[in-house]
């Protein structure tokens, strides 16, 4: 799977200022730090693209990506700043939500967890979210480079429990050492656009 041209294209900071629906879009989420512009740099196959999502006044926003006139890539904003200010927390959810409950052009969410790290309320209000919304989503368990064999296969038990979700929907994955990418990127991006 090659990319050709990939550009940022807008970042939004409320619902209004969403762009047309002009491409299918797969949407990025993930707790801040837990590898979420790595991965998507990873999944492009470019250094820097999500670079421009943490530069300021861009970390609260959904940050558009063109890829190839084909696909939108959305990379959301990173979420557990907990003891952030309530309007920040409120204005996060908001946005999120209301981007994730109402996008028809929406295609699929990729979600991202540290694997040492045990699913916590946030990020099962997250996939709660997204099952009631029926949206179809997968999860990366990301810095697998970390933990040893025996971690890697109880954390991944331990997701699919809480989360209830199938074998298939959870990817392992390294943007250390690019463990499981190739197998995320076929499924995110494969016949798409
Ligand atoms: P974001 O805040 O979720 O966008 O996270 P970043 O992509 O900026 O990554 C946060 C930190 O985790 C950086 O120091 C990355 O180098 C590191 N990191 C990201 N992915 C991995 C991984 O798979 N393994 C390891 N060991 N570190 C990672």
């Amino acid at each position: 799977m090659k990319f050709k041209k990939i550009v940022f294209f807008r970042a939004v900071s409320r619902l209004t200022e969403l762009p047309g629906e002009r491409f299918p879009e797969i949407a990025v989420a993930g707790r801040s730090n837990v590898g979420k512009s790595s991965l998507i740099n990873r999944l492009l196959k470019r250094r820097a693209v999500a670079r421009v999502s943490s530069t300021p006044g861009r970390t609260r926003s959904l940050n558009f990506f063109n890829i190839d006139d084909r696909l939108y890539l959305v990379d959301l904003p990173g979420y557990g700043f907990a003891k952030g200010p309530l309007r920040e927390r409120l204005a996060w959810k908001r946005l999120v939500e209301g981007y994730l409950s109402e996008r028809e052009s929406l295609l699929l969410v990729l979600t991202i967890f540290d694997i040492r790290r045990e699913p916590d309320e946030l990020d099962l209000a997250l996939i709660e979210y997204l099952w009631a919304a029926g949206r179809p989503f997968v999860v990366a368990l990301n810095k697998i480079d970390k933990v040893n064999r025996s971690e890697r296969a109880r954390a991944q038990k331990k997701y699919l429990e809480v989360f209830g979700l199938s074998p298939e929907d959870v990817y392992l994955t390294s943007c250390r050492t690019g463990e499981g990418i190739d197998a995320l990127r076929r499924r995110i991006f494969a016949k798409r656009g």
